[in-house]
């Protein structure tokens, strides 16, 4: 039995913190873990912008509608869980995941949650644990279910490296270089092409 593991932000869809801020035009909000690698920290300066800017959670999902999955996103996910349950790895919440997962289909999706007061004011948010990609992967495991990943980025690689096929997919030149182990994709066909070959490669060996 296996599992896919998608990364959503720059796997399915645009990377929502990035477009969020572009649409609003707020550029600090455009900061990411490579500006400011404490996570923590991070997200107490986006929640503090969003907070001086007077932005709710209304506003967010608004616009994250709009953002729309990547051009051919639900067509692939929805051909990808024909022939394998899928689940979506994610470090977005699901507060703002929820109006591009609905032009999804609603895949499962495994993130972390927002605190959203009464009136819809972002006050904190939880992780729900720490290098949870890895963890869903190990747990994956525990139930029996060979495992292949596909991701993007950085925060994906834990993932990539505990499951038993790992694929970049649309990866920065960067994460390509220094994950040479990990064959690297660009186009949706290329990407079930891979994962239908991780999986036949395990069929056709556990025949010998
Ligand atoms: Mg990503």
């Amino acid at each position: 039995m296996e599992i896919v593991c998608l990364d959503l932000e720059g796997v399915l869809v645009p990377e929502i913190w990035i477009n969020f801020a572009e649409k609003m035009g707020i550029e600090e909000l455009k900061a990411t873990t490579r500006d400011i690698p404490d996570y923590d920290v991070l997200m107490k300066q986006r929640l503090s912008i969003l907070d001086q800017n007077n932005l709710g959670i209304a506003d967010i999902q608004a616009v994250i509608g709009e953002m729309g999955p990547m051009e051919g996103a639900r067509e692939f996910v929805d051909s990808l869980r024909e022939q394998f349950q899928v689940v979506i790895l994610s470090d977005t919440f699901y507060e703002f995941a929820q109006p591009l997962m609905r032009q999804l289909g609603w895949p499962t999706l495994f993130c972390h949650r927002l605190d959203v007061n009464a009136e819809g004011k972002i006050v904190d948010y939880k992780l729900r644990q720490k290098d949870p990609k890895r963890q869903s992967v190990i747990a994956f495991h525990q139930l029996n279910y060979r495992v292949i990943a596909a991701g993007d980025s950085y925060n994906d690689t834990t993932m990539l490296s505990e499951a038993d096929a790992g694929i970049l997919f649309k990866a920065p030149k960067n994460v390509i270089e220094e994950f040479p182990q990990y064959p690297s994709m660009t186009t949706y066909e290329e990407l079930k092409q891979e994962i239908e070959r991780a999986s036949n490669r395990d069929i056709i060996l556990s025949r010998q």
